[in-house]
Order: structure tokens, then sequence, then C-alpha cells
């Protein structure tokens, strides 16, 4: 059975390898707390976990085997090359057609990338979270934005597809530094970018400066609109922004101490994208003063033009004293709103 067909659905196989011995001490970080409860993940584990996920694909899907978890570089290396081993098995078999995973920047060199290279590993997803020196020493990363730059030019010379992790809203952050990460990121070019706001989790170290009064998360409307400045810039490089937002999960929300942690986080940055854009042209197209507008946007953006519980409609009728929204989907390009003045609710 050849997997990897471009008509399929793209599955991820996840799988999670915490970072038992981590010596680092990030302060958002509660690996050290759910990696205290479980052992380490055997080869056989990740196998089942892959056969599972084939019984489930089609010949047709593009399947990759992810390891996440946030340093698997820096995991002992007989260690890594056992699962790694496991990974290429399926490669060559031809039933799996990547291999991605998620490590520090400053695990990154030439003798791990060239075991990566040799396994077949596709894709490195670096976890950056901040080029603002300020803010990663505050975050004890323990490492400094030129090992980002360092790591992503070995990655590159090496030819491997990479992507970024940021984490707007650590200690000692601003929106300015967080779009001065966004515009740092975009020089380096990744094909792709996760956006996941910081949250103060139990066990770590924020939660404790969070509870001393040292630290103050964002709040939901302050990443919903820090993350929504950051998208377009992003989107104009053509960097795909593969997750916004923490996946929700029942044992996360229990986690959660403090932050702008939403199931829907994703969505309600994609209808503020959208909000942004209507109101850049009404003050564009001096739209102010009239009794209304009538909003086209692409075919499937309703809901998100729209806005949770209708809150882009809302906030516009607020802004500006619409009596009449219209919106409407119309055969335009993914990203695109048109907005048309309305006079006692027809267009002139
Ligand atoms: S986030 Fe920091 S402390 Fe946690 S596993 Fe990764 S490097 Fe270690």
């Amino acid at each position: 059975m050849d997997h990897g067909g471009a008509q399929g659905r793209h599955i991820n196989i996840p799988i999670f390898i915490p970072h038992m011995g981590c010596p680092n001490t990030c302060v958002f970080c509660d690996q050290r707390r759910i990696s205290g409860a479980c052992d380490p993940v055997a080869t056989d584990n990740i196998r089942e976990t892959i056969e599972k996920y084939l019984t489930t694909s089609s010949s047709e899907d593009y399947l990759e085997i992810a390891f996440f978890g946030g340093s698997f570089t820096g995991i002992p290396r007989y260690q890594m090359m056992a699962y790694l081993d496991v990974a290429r098995e399926y490669l060559e078999k031809g039933v799996v057609s990547s291999i991605r995973l998620s490590t520090r920047p400053d695990y990154i060199d030439h003798e791990v990338l060239d075991i990566l290279g040799r396994y077949g590993v596709k894709i490195i997803e670096l976890g950056v979270q901040s080029m603002d020196e300020d803010v990663l020493a505050r975050s004890k990363r323990g490492h400094t934005g030129e090992d980002v730059i360092k790591a992503v030019k070995q990655i590159r010379d090496f030819g491997f597809e990479y992507g970024i992790q940021i984490m707007p809203g650590l200690p000692g952050d601003t929106l300015e530094k967080t779009l001065e990460t966004a515009n740092k990121v975009v020089e380096m070019a990744p094909s792709q970018v996760r956006i996941y706001p910081a949250i103060v989790l139990k066990g770590t170290e924020m939660e404790e400066m969070y509870k001393a009064g040292s630290y103050t998360p964002l709040t939901l409307e302050e990443a919903v609109r820090w993350c929504a400045v950051m998208v377009p810039i992003f989107r104009k490089a053509a960097i795909r922004i593969i997750r916004i937002g923490l996946h929700y999960s029942e044992l996360l929300e229990d986690a959660v101490v403090a932050g702008p942690f939403h199931p829907a986080f994703g969505e309600m940055v994609e209808a503020r994208v959208i909000l942004n854009r209507i109101m850049g042209i009404i003050e564009e197209d001096g739209l102010m003063g009239c009794s209304g507008i009538e909003i086209h946007t692409w075919k499937g953006a309703l809901s998100k033009t729209l806005g949770h519980k209708k809150v882009n409609i809302k906030a516009l009728k607020e802004k500006y004293g619409y009596s009449y929204i219209k919106v409407r989907e119309e055969d335009l390009l993914p990203g695109q709103v048109r907005v048309f003045a309305l006079y006692g609710g027809d267009r002139l």
C-alpha cells in the first residue's frame, strides 16, 4: 500500500516524547511535572500508535510521524535513534511519507543533523518562543536569539524543511517585542509557524511568579489582538500558520491556572484578522459616515467574518454607529474581503 497521494488527508501521527532529564528550567514548562508521572516511551508503543493510525487511514492519505514534546534531539542519543529506527522502518516501507520532530535551537549541531538526515527526517520544528533577549532570559530559556539564527542556518544548509514555534506573552514581553520576533522569524524564512500564547500551567515556575504577582499573563482579548496582528505578517511572507493556540484537551484544561486559554482561540484570532481588514477598508475608503455597510467575504468564511456570536458585527456597529450590516459570501480569493457603503439599506 503506497501512502502519500495528493488527494488524501494530511494525517499527523503524534508521538509525545517527554524530555525527562531536561537540564533546562523554562519557566512555562510543566514537563518535569508531567514526565514525573510517566515512564519513557517504549518503541513498542510507538509502533502501536503508528499501526493504529494506519488502520484508519487510506492509501490516498499523507501520513506524517510527528515526534513532539519539546526537545527530541536532547534526549539520550541511543534512545533518539531507537525511536527514529521505528519511524524510518515505516518510511522505507512507503506507508508513511514524512517524519517531523520538534527541538530546541541549542540542541542542533552538525552531528545531530547528520543523524536526522540519515533517518529520513523531513521537518524540524524549533521552539523559539521569542527573539527578544530579555524575554528569553526572564523565561529562563537558556538560549539566545543568536542560537536560533545559527540553528536555522545549519538546518537550512542540511536541506531540511523547518518550522518555528513562538510563544507571545512570556515574562517581559510586549506587543512591540512580539512583532519584532515575528519579523525576525520572517527573515529566517521557515515554511511554517505555530503560535502558542503563553499559558500559566500548574507546577511551573510561571505559576509561582503569577501567584507572587511578578508575572501577569495576557488576557484573552490581548492574546487575540496580538496574534491577529502577527498572522498577516506571516501570511504576507507565505509562511504557513499550522496552529494558533494550544490544542484543547480536558487534561490541559485541568492544568491551566491562568492565561488566554480558549478552545476556539484560533477561530477567534482568524475572526479578528478579518475584522481588522474590514476596519482598514472602512478607514481607507472613508465609509465611517454611512448608515450601514455590505461586506463581501470569500466562500466558506461567513461565520469567521461574523465572528463568534457575531462579535465582529457588534464591534463594527459600536465603533462606526452603523444601523445595519449585511454580509455575503462571494466568489473572492481566500482572505479577500470587500466593503460597500449602504444608504437606507441599499448600495448606491
Ligand atoms: S520547554 Fe524548556 S524545560 Fe521544558 S522540556 Fe523544553 S527545554 Fe526542557
